[in-house]
C-alpha cells in the first residue's frame, strides 16, 4: 500500500510511465539576496550551494537538458521528463527573460512538463500567464511557505509572511496552475504543533502539492552562525520521522507529495550527519505509519475509515508500482 499521494505514482497515473525530473539552471537571481529585499538571503540558504552554476559557466538550457538525459538514463529507463527550474527564484526579473526560458523549455525534446520554484512575491498575472501559456500537460508552480507563523518568517528572514503566499497560491490557481508549496520542519523557535499547523494552514488554500523539509545547517548561512553560538539546534531524526508521521496524517489526502526529506548538496552541510541519508529516513517514516496503521489524511475529520483510491496497490495497474512509497 501506499502511505501518501507521492508524486512519481501520481505521474504514472497519468503519463502510464516513469516520468523523471531534469534540473535546469535559468540563471535567475532571488530579490532576497540581491539586496532588493535584503541582502542576506534566508537564514538556510545557502548560495553557493543552490544551483548547479550550469548557465554561468556558460551551458545553454538544451545542452544542460542533454547532459542530464544522458545521466539520467544510464540509471532509469525513463523516456518522459519534467524540467525542474529549482534554484533561486525562477519568475525574478523581466517578464521577457522568463518567456525566452520557458519558449527554449517547451522545445525541448521528450518534455512532459515543468516544475517551477520561485517566491510568492515574484509572481504576478502576466508571468503565471506566461507559465500556462507554454500549454505543457503537467505544470507545477513551486513557492515556499516554510512556516505559517509570520513571527517564525520574520526570524528566518523570509521577507515576506503567510497572507502573501495565500495571496500568490489563490493566483496562481486562478491561472489554472497547480501550486506546490514548501515547508520546513524543525525551524528556529517552531516545534511538532508549528509543523502541523503549517500543514493545516496549506490545507485552507487551493495548494495541489507538498514539498517536506528538514532543517539542515549548511555552511556560510547565518544559521550556521546560530548553531556555532549554540543558539539552533538541529532537530534528531527521531523527531523528525515523529513529527512528519503526525503532521501527514493532518494532509488533505488529494495534495500530491513531492517530498518526504530534505537532503543536502555534497560538501554544504554542516549539521545534521542524518539528513545526508534519505533512504534511512524513508525506510524509517514507512516503518512508522506501517506500524501504526496510518496514511495521509487519516487524522482528518471522517477519513479514518475510508482509505483514498491511492492507498490500495491494486487501484494502479501493476506496471505503475515500483516500490511501497511511490517514490
Ligand atoms: S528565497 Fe530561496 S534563493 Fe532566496 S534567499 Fe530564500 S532560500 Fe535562498
Amino acid at each position: 500500500m501506499y502511505y501518501y499521494y507521492g508524486l512519481a505514482a501520481r505521474l504514472r497515473q497519468k503519463f502510464g510511465e516513469r516520468v523523471q525530473k531534469v534540473p535546469l539552471d535559468a540563471g535567475f537571481s532571488c530579490p532576497n539576496r540581491d539586496g532588493k529585499i535584503s541582502a542576506n538571503g534566508c537564514i538556510f540558504c545557502n548560495p553557493e550551494g543552490s544551483g548547479s552554476g550550469m548557465l554561468s559557466e556558460g551551458i545553454p538550457l538544451s545542452e544542460q537538458w542533454n547532459l542530464w538525459i544522458e545521466k539520467i538514463s544510464k540509471r532509469y529507463s525513463a523516456r518522459l521528463f519534467l524540467a525542474y527550474l529549482q534554484s533561486y527564484s525562477n519568475t525574478y526579473g523581466p517578464l521577457e527573460k522568463l518567456k525566452s526560458v520557458l519558449d527554449e523549455i517547451s522545445q525541448l525534446e521528450g518534455i512532459a512538463g515543468l516544475c517551477l520554484g520561485t517566491r510568492p512575491d515574484c509572481v504576478d498575472a502576466d508571468k503565471l500567464k506566461a507559465i500556462k501559456d507554454t500549454g505543457l500537460s503537467e505544470i507545477w508552480l513551486d513557492l515556499g511557505l516554510q512556516s505559517s507563523n509570520d513571527e517564525t518568517l520574520k526570524k528566518i528572514n523570509r521577507g515576506h509572511d503567510s497572507a502573501a503566499f495565500a495571496k500568490s497560491v489563490e493566483l496562481a490557481h486562478s491561472h489554472g496552475l497547480e501550486v506546490c508549496a514548501h515547508v520546513i520542519a524543525g525551524l528556529p523557535g517552531e516545534d511538532e504543533e508549528d509543523f502541523i499547523k503549517s500543514v493545516r494552514f496549506i490545507n485552507t488554500l487551493p495548494v495541489s502539492g507538498i514539498k517536506f523539509h528538514n532543517l539542515y545547517v549548511c555552511k556560510n548561512t547565518t544559521l550556521e552562525k546560530m548553531y556555532r553560538a549554540g543558539s539552533y539546534e538541529p532537530w534528531t531524526r527521531e523527531r523528525y520521522v515523529q513529527a512528519f508521521v503526525r503532521a501527514i496524517t493532518f494532509l488533505r489526502q488529494d495534495i500530491v507529495v513531492h517530498r518526504i526529506s530534505a537532503d543536502p548538496v555534497p560538501g554544504e552541510l554542516v549539521s545534521p550527519d542524518w539528513s545526508e541519508d534519505k533512504r534511512t529516513t524513508h525506510l524509517a517514516i514507512n516503518e512508522n505509519m506501517e506500524k501504526n496503521d496510518l496514511w495521509q489524511g487519516c487524522a482528518l475529520k471522517g477519513s479514518r475509515s475510508q482509505p483514498p483510491d491511492w492507498f490500495w496497490p491494486e487501484s494502479f495497474p501493476p506496471k505503475m508500482i515500483i516500490n511501497k512509497t511511490g517514490f
